[in-house]
């Protein structure tokens, strides 16, 4: 049990230090025209930076993303990648918790 409970304190402090999480996809569009294959008469290869995700409602959310904020943008999705793994590390530990105490 304490050997549970230890481990479960070290996962809790894993999670936060990615509790800084996007959710979503980051995709690229033309910053002209708007669209992901642009149509403009010239080409422009200026790229603009979006996440798509959904919301509670299931309803497609977009948020802009500047240059400045990309790459924090994509630390930041992995950060729920990570939430996740541990997420399933922590119901590991709580069953495992929740099976012991049922015994005592
Ligand atoms: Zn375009």
């Amino acid at each position: 049990m304490k050997a549970l409970l230890r481990k479960r304190e070290t996962l809790l402090r894993r999670m936060n230090g990615c509790s800084e999480f996007l959710r979503g996809s980051i995709t690229s569009v033309c910053s002209t025209c708007n669209r992901a294959t642009c149509i403009c008469p010239g080409k422009s290869t200026k790229k603009a930076y979006r996440l798509t995700y959904k919301d509670a409602g299931q309803k497609t959310r977009t948020v802009y993303i500047s240059r400045a904020q990309l790459p924090a943008a994509r630390r930041m999705l992995g950060n729920y990648a990570r939430m996740r793994k541990l997420t399933e590390e922590l119901f590991e530990i709580n069953i495992a918790i929740f099976k012991l105490k049922s015994k005592l």
